[in-house]
């Protein structure tokens, strides 16, 4: 059976324990691989190597840097479609939706390769007599990424391409559910000129991830997973004096008014529900529904729910695969009975599905539960399965309401043909990402990426202008270059104040 190693200082290097974690091909239900469990010393050889790279990578010119940013890009997506079925055996996610990461991915590939752009800095002539001020930014040192289960590579590529293109090294820990396309990304760096260490990969758990948060030579910590975890990352890793971005779990509503193409609504609904099984941090997980429009929305989400093909991810035509492991599946089976003992009303039930030719595999059914209340366990919990909740309210004000009563702020979005009521919206809800008539609204890679409450802890968002900053730091420089022989040799006294110079 095939063992996933580290990648450590430009090659794969085995970890110095025989620790192991099973990775499965979650349409079979089979453990197709094993996954290596770093130690504290594997990480500690893999910032020791990130700290020996940075000395010279951070001294290549912005240039240098865009130009292997470039050739990163060529190569992955000239291979996207390896590295798909890779993310897509491991994970079980649909071939076209593993392309869909990567795509996402490669744009902030390219974002990051406009580095010199976004690199410069700010000059002001002649702040005081004599005197220029200018500003620029320089790299924070060795970046640690820990990365979730649900999203392979663009997770790890929301972080790594701008956090290397601004001069810094970067130790990635992938999630040990679906490790193998670290190491092909790994590969795609080297191959693309990245000197060795620059980029690492530590595989591993909650060991490796401590190991990092803590360790001195690390200077910044970017997390995305989920929330408890997260909380857990930004308190250790702040108290040990580093930068932290950690994005949590999510419960995401989209609102359906009453002026809305409800055929239209219901469709994205489907989509944004059921894609990728429910395991994406921006899945649409609640429907909050006026009432006026609220039977009409269920029957017709109901019809496009049992139309949902769900299949193994690499059969042609399939919507949707199964969920990442045999635990996943139990869990979210026992939220669905949950809510039908508290009294919501199961329209369409996935428990107990099962796929013809791949009886083993770990597959829910999309699942659609109706007259669901803020109170009942299935909405409280952050679900991550193709499970959909309907919760009816009277009107717009309610919706917000309980948008905003809900602990986390994600992502969320409306349904309606009113600019008045989405604009009221947009600036009401407390949710960091918000779609008008959009049910996913991950922003494109020039803007940035974060959730509010308990999505987000720190304050930086990822990727975009945020990423910028979050990977580099400002300097501030006063000079003054006086005539050679100045007669003008008093010392001043005053501190600052223009006039007086
Ligand atoms: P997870 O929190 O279980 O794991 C994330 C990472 O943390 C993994 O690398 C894992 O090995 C590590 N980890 C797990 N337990 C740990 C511990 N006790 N101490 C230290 N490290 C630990 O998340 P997951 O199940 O892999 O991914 C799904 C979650 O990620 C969902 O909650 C989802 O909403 C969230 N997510 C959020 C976003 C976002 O942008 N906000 C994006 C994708 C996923």
């Amino acid at each position: 059976m095939k063992t996933i190693t580290h990648w450590i200082d430009g090659g794969l290097v085995p970890a110095e324990t025989d620790a192991t974690s099973p990775v499965y091909d979650p349409a079979v239900g089979e453990v197709i691989a094993q996954v290596q469990l770093g130690s504290v010393g594997d990480a500690r050889v893999a910032v020791a190597s990130a700290v020996r790279a940075f000395k010279s990578w951070s001294e290549f010119s912005v240039g240098k840097r865009s130009s292997i940013l470039f050739r990163f890009r060529e190569l992955l997506a000239a291979e996207q479609n390896e590295l798909a079925a890779i993310v897509s055996r491991e994970h079980g996610k649909v071939l076209s939706d593993a392309l869909g990461e990567i795509a996402r991915g490669l744009e902030v590939v390219e974002f990051a390769a406009g580095i010199p752009q976004l690199l410069k800095g700010e000059y002001s002539d002649q702040a005081s007599t004599g005197i220029d001020v200018y500003s620029f930014r320089q790299p924070v040192g060795v970046v640690a990424g820990i990365t979730p289960f649900n999203f392979p590579v663009m997770v790890p590529l929301w972080m790594s391409p701008v956090a290397i293109a601004a001069g810094n090294t970067f130790v990635l820990k992938p999630s040990e559910r679906d490790p193998s396309a670290s190491l092909f990304l790994a590969d795609l760096w080297r191959r693309a000129g990245l000197p060795d260490g620059v980029f690492n990969v530590v595989q591993g758990d909650k060991t490796v991830v401590d190991a990092l948060l803590t360790h001195d030579d690390v200077a910044a910590v970017s997390f995305v997973g989920s929330t408890p975890i997260a909380r857990h990352i930004h308190a250790t890793a702040t108290a040990h004096g580093k930068r932290v971005q950690a994005l949590g779990g999510a419960k995401n509503h989209a609102v359906v008014l009453a002026d809305a193409d409800i055929e239209d609504a219901a469709s994205h609904l489907t989509a944004a529900a059921f894609g990728a099984a429910g395991e994406r941090c921006m899945a649409v997980s609640v429907a909050i529904v006026v009432d006026s429009v609220a039977d009409e929305l269920v029957s017709v989400l109901a019809r496009k729910a049992r139309e949902v093909i769900v299949a193994p991810g690499n059969v042609p035509g399939a919507d949707m695969g199964p969920v990442i492991t045999p635990a996943a599946k139990d869990r979210i089976e026992a939220l669905i009975t949950s809510a039908e003992v508290a009294g919501a009303t199961l329209v369409v039930d996935g428990r107990g599905f099962t796929v013809a030719g791949a009886e083993g595999g770990f597959f829910v059914g999309p699942t659609v539960i109706d007259r669901v209340t803020p109170e009942h366990e299935v909405y409280r919990e952050e679900v991550f399965g193709p499970v959909i909740d309907i919760v009816r309210v009277s009107n717009l004000d309610e919706a917000i309401r309980v948008i905003n009563e809900n602990p986390y702020g994600n992502g969320t979005a409306i349904f309606t043909s009113s600019g008045e009521a989405a604009r009221r919206f947009q600036r009401a809800v407390t949710v960091g990402m918000v779609g008008v008539n959009v049910p996913i609204p991950v922003p494109v890679a020039y803007h940035s990426f974060g959730g509010w409450k308990d999505s987000l802890f720190g304050e930086s968002h990822m990727y975009g202008p945020d990423g910028v900053r979050f990977y580099t730091r400002a300097k501030v420089v006063t000079q003054r270059w006086p005539r050679p022989r100045s007669t003008d040799a008093r010392p001043s006294f005053h501190f600052a104040g223009d006039s007086t110079h």
